[in-house]
């Protein structure tokens, strides 16, 4: 009888793991690596930048995402607050869609951030090794789902010293900038402390809300939206340029944005691995992925 239910276990096990829209094991293997002391936060020019670069390259290889042009990087320059310049490199890559190719959707998160500071390495786990970590998840999801739409897979780099890889990207698209249908963007999407995982952007275009209303999955976390009426959210509680999903706003192009509420970690050394909890990290990611099947299909 024991012999059976092991069996019984190991069959269902198996079903659950074959169900998962992307291998949840490797998202969480890859969060813990990206945001790793040996990384030391990621910041623009570092080393720790180089070995952040060279991990998802490795997972985009992996993924047969295509790149666009003779590889993943997309170097640009750009000068910092205090007047230096600073070479950034962002990555990206594409899957072909079927029926809508053509148009594309970007699918973004920036892979940088702050470094270290008197000597505390800030590792960045939710802000926003979560978010490049998706991305890693979507490119593998939309591998086996193909989309409709051609889909450009982008980890931006200098987010943190003023959305510079994201504005780079609109400025020099690898594409025809009229080609981009939306972005879909993603920064801080693991520390979803009260279950909730905003959707910002619906309120400047109302058309993307109903694909994402579709996303009905019986996750414990639930996607509300707003922080995107300037009336109605003022100061640090209007989201639209607060990631990289503002430059494309600025360039007429739609967005959803999904996030977290800031917490008491956000932008300290104590943004770690450990203060995430993966189950509510996966719900978040399968909500992501969900609803930009849904803006896929939806989207023309
Ligand atoms: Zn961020």
């Amino acid at each position: 009888m024991r012999k059976l239910i092991f069996i019984l276990t190991l069959l269902v096990g198996h079903a659950v793991s074959a169900q998962q829209l992307f291998d949840e094991k490797a998202l969480i293997d890859n969060l813990k690596y990206l945001s790793s002391d040996a990384l030391q936060g990621r910041k623009p020019e570092s080393k720790g930048s180089e070995q952040a670069r060279k991990y998802i390259k490795e997972q985009f290889t992996r993924l047969k995402v295509l790149p666009l042009g003779e590889s993943y990087d997309l170097p640009f320059e750009f000068t910092s607050r205090s007047g230096t310049k600073v070479n950034g490199i962002n990555l990206a890559g594409w899957i072909k869609g079927t029926s809508k190719s053509g148009k594309y959707i970007v699918i973004s998160a920036h892979y940088d951030h702050v470094g270290v500071h008197e000597e505390k390495i800030y590792n960045g786990t939710d802000d926003n090794a979560s978010g490049t970590c998706a991305l890693i998840a979507l490119a593998e999801y939309y591998q086996k789902n193909k989309p409709e739409h051609d889909l450009i897979i982008a980890a931006f780099d200098a987010e943190e010293m003023g959305l510079q890889g994201a504005k780079a990207f609109v400025k020099n698209p690898p594409v025809a900038i009229d080609k981009i249908v939306a972005n879909i963007n993603m920064d801080m999407v693991a520390r979803a402390d009260a279950n909730e995982l905003v959707a910002c952007g619906t309120f400047l275009y109302p058309q993307l809300k109903p694909f994402i209303e579709k996303v009905t999955a019986p996750e414990k976390v639930k996607i509300v939206f707003g922080h995107d009426d300037a009336e109605k959210d003022k100061g640090s509680d209007y989201w639209v340029f607060s990631s990289d999903h503002g430059p494309f706003h600025s360039a007429k192009i739609p967005f959803i944005y999904f996030g977290v509420a800031d917490h008491k970690d956000y932008h300290q050394p104590t943004d770690d691995f450990e203060n995430v909890n993966p189950e509510t990290y996966k719900s978040c990611v399968r909500l992501i992925a969900l609803a930009s099947r849904e803006l896929d299909k939806g989207l023309n």
